[in-house]
């Protein structure tokens, strides 16, 4: 059997996937938002290990399996022998596989080179998640990303060159009222030089025994409220110049749930946030009951 050490993670868009712990937590375990593996102390999985879960789940789930999700926090950060042993064992068990994806930090995406990308893609390996949080060096900064702008943009270009598709977060009300508009412009422009598979908002909140908890108990953490959250948002949008991205506010952190496929649907999106701002009142916020945090 397939055997979870801890708390499991992963983005909504897998689902339906067959999730394996690569690697156990995060290998920079900094940005002061993240709670997702304070208690988890960085490691590479033994590949036998991994070897006998898929072996299980071949013969539990066997044609079943369509697609792989490679937990923890940043998995691609382990030695690309080691993750085309995996894909390797992933191909075999799994006649319909259709993809292979992974969280990548911007940190392993330094570690690892635009060759080794590409032939991961080739073994399997074409998704990765990233979170680029904001654009703006200073919440960057503020969020300890540990990485600027102009570092996110050239670790994407990595993938990109290696043919890997990117699906990218960007983390709402990161730069408080006082950057809020920057936040979202400079967003835009990064995501916008990225050009990724998929973008997607996530409401900065605070999650407890994380830097950003203590902050907001010390009264520094300067929360926008939805309205405030959906200007953002609109800034953001309007600003985006993506010429084939899927875009998405689904995650259980937002106020608003929209969707759509840049740039068709960009107006459309616009005008529905222009909308909301001119009359809040009717806005379908999802209530904090139900975000699901
Ligand atoms: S790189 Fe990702 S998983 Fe690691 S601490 Fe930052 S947000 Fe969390």
């Amino acid at each position: 059997m397939i055997r979870y050490e801890g708390s499991l993670y992963r983005p909504p868009s897998e689902a339906r996937s067959l999730i394996l712990q690569a690697t156990i937590g995060c290998s920079y375990n900094e940005c002061t938002f993240c709670g997702m593996y304070r208690d988890k102390r960085f490691r590479v999985r033994p590949f036998e290990e991994l070897s006998r879960e898929i072996a299980w789940a071949r013969d539990e789930l066997g044609g079943e399996v369509r697609k792989v999700f490679l937990a923890d926090g940043d998995a691609l950060i382990a030695k690309a022998s080691f993750l085309h042993a995996i894909l390797d064992e992933l191909r075999e068990a799994f006649p319909n596989l259709r993809r292979v994806s992974c969280y990548a930090s911007p940190q392993s995406m330094q570690v690892r080179s635009v060759e080794e990308m590409r032939e991961l893609r080739d073994a399997g390996l074409t998704l990765y998640y990233l979170g680029i949080e904001s654009g703006h060096d200073r919440v960057l900064e503020h969020l300890v990303k540990g990485v600027d702008a102009a570092e996110m943009i050239r670790v994407a270009g990595k993938a990109t060159e290696a043919g890997v598709a990117l699906s990218t977060m960007i983390l709402l009300g990161a730069g408080g009222r006082e950057l809020s508009s920057e936040h979202a412009r400079e967003s835009a422009r990064v995501v916008n030089a990225i050009q990724p598979r998929f973008v997607s908002t996530l409401v900065m909140t605070p999650v407890e025994d994380t830097p950003l908890w203590e902050q907001d108990r010390r009264g520094e953490v300067d929360h926008l409220d939805p309205i405030e959250l959906a200007a953002e948002l609109r800034t953001f949008v309007a600003d985006l110049e993506l010429r084939g991205s899927v875009f998405r506010s689904n995650h259980a952190s937002n106020y608003l749930a929209l969707s759509g496929t840049l740039p068709k649907d960009k107006e459309s999106l616009v005008r529905a946030l222009d909308g909301v701002l001119a009359h809040p009142e009717n806005a379908p916020f999802v209530p904090d009951w139900l975000r699901g945090l």
